[in-house]
């Protein structure tokens, strides 16, 4: 029994792992390819025709999403059900830059009230831009280089832990920065909040594991002040005190 159960944890040690360093869940191709089609056969049959009635002609999210295609980040952190819920846009490290179409599409033609601009801890785009990506294929570089210049006035030394979160929220803080400027009318008339955050697995914000951590309203980033900000006004105190720093 013991025997098993230690044989068990090492094979989710060793999991996690490769997971934790860039690799990918050992499986073949079919095997990915059968999940999948087996998963959407399940949602075919739990779901009846008037479930998709409501979005058949039209599309209602509430949110545009600028967020890390990161496998860790998903919209189940979010919403219970992002379907129509969810104009969501994912590239490599949370940009706007990267997708200025896509993210005008969720702003100015879904006129979503909220654009969230979500990066996470342990990001590994943010990361590589903290050090020499040049061996990087030219796509992953032009996308780096859009993160390369904020990050380059940070520190170089100190803790690394430390210095990748302060990476992290510097480039939220940045993608907010960039919207801001494309979007300064609808801030403006009130049409629109852009919201910068964080979604912590590791809890590095000690707000508990998978808190969404708003680091940014419109371009503040006082966290007094943020939670003082109208678009907060319908959380509780406690709600604020939790996705906030
Ligand atoms: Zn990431």
């Amino acid at each position: 029994m013991r025997t098993v159960s230690l044989g068990v944890l090492l094979t989710f040690l060793l999991a996690g792992l490769a997971l934790a360093s860039g690799g990918s869940a050992k499986m073949s191709p079919q095997e990915a390819l059968k999940e999948v089609i087996q998963h959407n056969d399940r949602f075919v049959r739990e779901h009846k025709a008037e479930d998709f009635s409501a979005y058949q002609t039209a599309q209602h999210p509430i949110l545009t999403l600028v967020t890390c295609s990161d496998a860790r980040v998903q919209t189940e952190a979010l919403l219970p059900e992002a379907i129509d819920r969810v104009f969501a846009i994912r590239n490599i490290g949370n940009q706007v830059g990267n997708s200025q179409g896509s993210v005008d599409y969720g702003i100015l033609h879904l006129h979503t009230p909220i654009l969230l601009i979500l990066g996470h801890t342990h990001c590994g785009a943010v990361k590589a831009a903290m050090g020499d990506y040049s061996g990087e294929t030219p796509g992953i570089i032009a996308e780096l280089d859009h993160l390369h210049l904020p990050l380059s006035r940070g520190p170089k030394e100190g803790d690394f832990e430390k210095r990748w979160l302060q990476n992290v929220e510097e480039n939220v803080h940045y993608q907010v920065k960039q919207a801001l400027r494309a979007y300064k009318e609808k801030v403006a008339h009130g049409e629109l909040v852009i919201v910068g955050a964080v979604y912590d697995f590791i809890n590095a914000y000690g707000k508990g594991f998978g808190r969404v951590v708003i680091i940014d309203v419109n371009g503040e980033k006082d966290s007094a002040k943020i939670r003082a900000h109208q678009v907060m006004s319908l959380l509780s105190e406690n709600l604020k005190a939790v996705c906030t720093k």
